[in-house]
């Protein structure tokens, strides 16, 4: 039947929910591209074809013909726009619009009529059968979703690192350690493409770009005010698809792994002397009078692909609907396109409920957060951001305040804030248990430390904190920290590195010491002790004799050996 061949990588029998209304194209998709198309060829024994091996993964899509999207469409709306007057307006994707004729954001509005002939089951099975492939592109976590992203773009068009599918890590240790929970789960975004989430939403807009200067629409560049991920995002996958790229960073205000990130992608790198607020400014302007495409989160063609986080962390855990999740803020995209995940999921079926949220932001930012506590209803005042360990969110003036407010209200949600002590003191607690995570997602465990304290978020409730970047690109954080070299910051759980000199005996000693000091956690050993004082064998006092390592060694194991064994081995 036709609309088998749209999911024809499948190893499911996947059937609309109401095959009769939908109308499946049986032309090539890619009629004016593809070379060697056999409409003939049954997809099933493509891959066997030995005649034409396939040169690439697109050259294979394309004979595949995988795109079956032309039955789903998306457009631009004026944000939460009154839905009885939102005819009125919209636009297509294929126009340069960032904002509606009132000035206010947009969003993409899906047809979502459309997409629910199928029902969720049909979803949940064809998002799981993309998982871990290399079909283009459906290997992407963001583009495995393509029907609900930008359903009409060519897969052609797509330019894509296969972001996404990113492990959703249980953080056992640190969940039981610190917060006494059982269930508490580490999203980690950041361990993508460009070491940050924002890969998410950049292959969306990227693409989108691509698609239109084929259109020969006048876009000549790509640009974005950043406070670092963004813009490394941003000049990653323009440079994979050779597109110019022009980015505005605060002077000295971001770390330098994000710095050199462009500068080794060849964007074109404007290092300006103001805060990310100026530089948002400036783009703003200077998009409205040359040919740059404005790659900022107040373009809501991003914040489509980041929504793709939110139904992986759905599908991972098998379609089970968390009770908690934390996602730090800073212009505040991201918790709206969290929120418009969930969403999706919940009116297509594939769950029936949403996970509550929160937001987290620095104290030293935290224009939300004063907002929410002054409630919702008074106005919403932006302010002057401080220094932040936490770069990426230190924005006073979000452009999104409005979609945060929406996705907050609708999610039952909570924001919460985190000062610098708070922040890396979660970081470093969370490090040691070992995780390497950046001082936003600091501020997001900081945030559910509190919340757990307030009896807000139980011991059972099961809980992702979202991990937005890698903690490689925050090192210097973590080096000033570890060094108790941060002013006015108490570094509790510093762990400088030992200076020694290169003889056996000083090496001796300090590890002696530190044997010593992790006797107390093996709590067999301490046994041990004392039965071993009693019949005046000191095995202890191996560690104060010069002794064979592997005895030391034997002593340190984590031990849950009966004394007796122990103490005969040790013999
Ligand atoms: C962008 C970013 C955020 C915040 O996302 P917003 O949509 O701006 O609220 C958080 N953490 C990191 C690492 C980021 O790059």
């Amino acid at each position: 039947m036709a609309s088998s061949s749209l999911f024809q990588s499948s190893p499911l029998s996947l059937k609309p929910q109401n095959p009769t209304s939908l109308h499946p194209s049986t032309k090539p998709h890619f009629a004016t591209t593809i070379k060697c198309v056999s409409t003939s060829t049954p997809p099933s024994s493509s891959s066997s074809s030995s005649d034409h091996p396939p040169h690439n993964i697109r050259d294979e899509a394309r004979r595949h013909n995988t795109t079956h999207s032309h039955h789903f469409s998306a457009r631009y709306v004026p944000f939460n726009a009154d839905p009885s007057s939102s005819a009125a307006e919209s636009y297509s994707l294929d126009e340069i619009v960032y904002r509606s004729n009132s000035g206010g954001l947009l969003d993409v509005q899906h047809d979502m009529a459309a997409l629910k002939n199928y029902d969720g089951k049909y979803w949940r099975d064809l998002f799981d059968s993309r998982i871990g492939k290399t079909t283009w592109p459906y290997g992407s976590g963001v583009w495995s979703k393509k029907e609900w992203v930008l359903p009409e773009i060519d897969s052609d068009d797509i330019v894509s690192a296969f972001e996404g599918n990113s492990n959703l890590f249980w953080a056992e240790r640190y969940g039981k350690q610190f917060l006494s929970m059982n269930d508490l789960w580490v999203k980690h975004c950041g361990i993508s493409h460009t070491g940050s989430f924002k890969d998410l939403g950049m292959t969306v807009l990227v693409s989108q770009v691509n698609r239109l200067r084929k259109m020969n629409r006048p876009v000549v560049g790509v640009g974005c005010a950043s406070t670092g991920d963004t813009s490394a995002a941003l000049s990653a996958y323009c440079a994979a698809a050779g597109i110019p790229s022009i980015v505005f960073l605060p002077a000295n205000r971001i770390s330098l792994a994000q710095l050199v990130q462009p500068i080794a992608n060849g964007a074109f790198v404007l290092s300006i002397d103001t805060d990310f607020d100026g530089c948002m400014q400036l783009i703003r302007e200077v998009t409205a009078e040359l040919p740059i495409y404005l790659a900022n989160s107040l373009n809501s063609l991003r914040l489509e692909g980041q929504k793709t986080a939110a139904i992986e962390i759905l599908q991972q855990f098998d379609w089970e609907v968390p009770d908690w999740v934390i996602v730090p803020g800073g212009n505040l995209g991201n918790i709206y396109a969290f929120y418009k995940g969930f969403h999706m999921c919940k009116e297509l079926g594939l769950v029936d409920k949403i996970p509550r949220l929160v937001c987290a932001q620095a104290a030293n930012a935290n224009p939300l957060y004063l907002h929410y506590k002054a409630g919702w209803d008074q106005e919403f005042k932006p302010v002057k951001a401080n220094t932040t360990f936490a770069s990426a969110i230190q924005i006073g003036d979000p452009v999104s305040i409005d979609r945060a407010v929406y996705a907050l209200k609708k999610s039952n949600g909570i924001v919460e804030e985190a000062s610098e002590q708070e922040l890396m003191d979660a970081m470093a607690q969370a490090d040691s248990t070992g995780m390497f995570i950046c001082p936003h997602t600091g501020v997001a465990l900081a945030a559910l430390i509190k919340l757990r304290n307030q009896g807000i978020i139980g011991t059972n409730d099961r809980t992702v904190v979202v991990s937005t970047a890698h903690g490689l690109k925050f090192t210097q954080s973590k080096i000033d920290y570890h060094s108790n070299d941060i002013k006015d910051l108490a570094c509790k759980y510093a762990n400088p590195p030992m200076q020694v000199k290169a003889d056996f005996g000083s090496v001796m000693d300090v590890l002696k010491k530190y044997l010593l000091s992790k006797r107390a956690h093996y709590p067999a050993l301490q046994i041990n002790v004392s039965i071993v004082q009693e019949t005046k064998f000191l095995v202890l006092n191996a560690l104060e004799l010069d002794v064979h390592p592997s005895f030391v060694h034997q002593l340190s194991r984590p031990i849950s050996l009966s004394p007796n064994k122990v103490f005969n081995e040790s013999i």
